[in-house]
């Protein structure tokens, strides 16, 4: 059961969802997360002795939750090469006090996965698809994959009855604006909701430069003028994407604007890569390891502890003191595969 007293940081916010890395491997190599140039063939992911077992994660989801999470994103890497991660979900899925679970992937054996998925309690997912273009997106996968196999992935997430079913987009100028209007058509009318990401600065390997952020302005305002928009209030405090809907009923858009409008005000996420690090801001050097303390022998009571002392230290605000000082180039950061999105 949920702790009565949320657990809150240096600013008050209190610790409310997990993003939880179960792999740092991935199937593609996108250019802003993780390059073929950095990530090749001789690139060494993490030795299976060092990554969290699902024993330790159920254990460590079960201590988030006592301490106050309610919702948990599976997330990576990219989470379905996971070997057996169906059987993960369902554990997860019956966790006491937990109120949603979620998954974001890329979608590429979502197809062959998604009625396991499903089956074992997973209600709603969120894929990645950059362009519907297969020349763009097989350079932003990195891998020259083309679009069909993602969409056939998210046409069986529907099938399977999944909802919402969430379409995260990075876009990045000079790569694929045309995919802000090619996405928002195609998904129109669906229930799916695209979600349009700012490129961000995450990790320190993405050569990120500030004239490659498309502003989400700019991307409602693309939109607006093809199908009017009207905002939406948000589904609940501390909502990420900032919601819009077509003013004709065909549905809503949303946009996060980590880099233009940052949200660390609101923010209320913990991160647990996949060795086991609680890692409290995308944008941290590092994190401190929960699984060396389980290995140790820890009971729950003593991890519970180091848990609420962390985040009760917490004073992380990287986006908002980002803008002001832009770019924070000179910091360390974890990579994005690390910590997941
Ligand atoms: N592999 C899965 C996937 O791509 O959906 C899950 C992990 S991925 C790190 C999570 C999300 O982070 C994806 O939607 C991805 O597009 C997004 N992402 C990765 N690098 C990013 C960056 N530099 N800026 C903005 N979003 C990024
Ligand atoms: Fe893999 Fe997701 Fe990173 Fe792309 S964004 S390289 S799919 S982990
Ligand atoms: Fe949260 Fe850090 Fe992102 Fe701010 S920069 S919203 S604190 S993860």
């Amino acid at each position: 059961m949920n702790s009565q007293t949320p657990i809150l940081d240096h600013f008050q916010r209190p610790l409310r969802d997990l993003r939880l890395s179960v792999t740092d491997k991935c199937n593609f190599r996108c250019p802003y997360c993780m390059p073929k140039e950095v990530f090749g063939d001789e690139h060494k992911f993490s030795p299976k002795s060092e990554i969290l077992s699902f024993e330790e994660i159920i254990r460590l989801c079960g201590i988030f939750v006592a301490g106050g999470v309610e919702k948990i994103r599976v997330t990576g890497g990219e989470p379905l090469i996971r070997k057996d991660i169906t059987e993960l979900i369902a554990v997860l899925s019956r966790l006491d006090g937990l109120k949603d679970l979620s998954l974001t992937t890329n979608g590429w054996l979502l197809a062959e996965k998604v009625e396991d998925l499903r089956r074992a309690g997973l209600k709603r997912i969120t894929v990645s698809l950059d362009s519907l273009d297969n020349e763009v997106f097989g350079r932003m996968n990195g891998q020259g994959h083309g679009v069909g196999r993602v969409l056939e992935g998210i046409e069986a997430a529907r099938r399977a009855g999944l909802s919402p079913i969430k379409i995260n987009v990075v876009i990045r100028r000079g790569e694929n604006l045309k995919s802000i209007l090619d996405i928002a058509e195609h998904f129109r009318g669906t229930g799916i909701i695209p979600r349009y990401i700012e490129f961000m600065d995450v990790g320190t390997r993405n050569d990120w430069n500030m004239s490659q952020v498309v502003p989400s302005a700019e991307v409602v305002e693309t939109i607006a003028a093809r199908w009017p928009l009207e905002p939406l209030v948000p589904n609940y405090s501390g909502e990420v994407a900032s919601r819009y809907r077509y003013a004709d009923g065909q549905g809503e858009i949303g946009v996060i604007s980590s880099i233009s409008s940052p949200f660390c005000r609101s923010c209320t996420r913990a991160r647990l890569t996949t060795s086991g690090q609680l890692v409290k801001c995308l944008f941290a050097p590092g994190g401190t390891s929960l699984r060396d303390m389980l290995r140790a022998g820890a009971d729950d009571k003593e991890i519970l502890r180091a848990i609420t002392d962390l985040w009760t230290g917490r004073q992380d605000r990287y986006s908002e003191e980002r803008t002001s000082n832009t770019p924070l180039k000179e910091r360390p950061k974890i990579e994005m595969y690390q910590v997941g999105g």
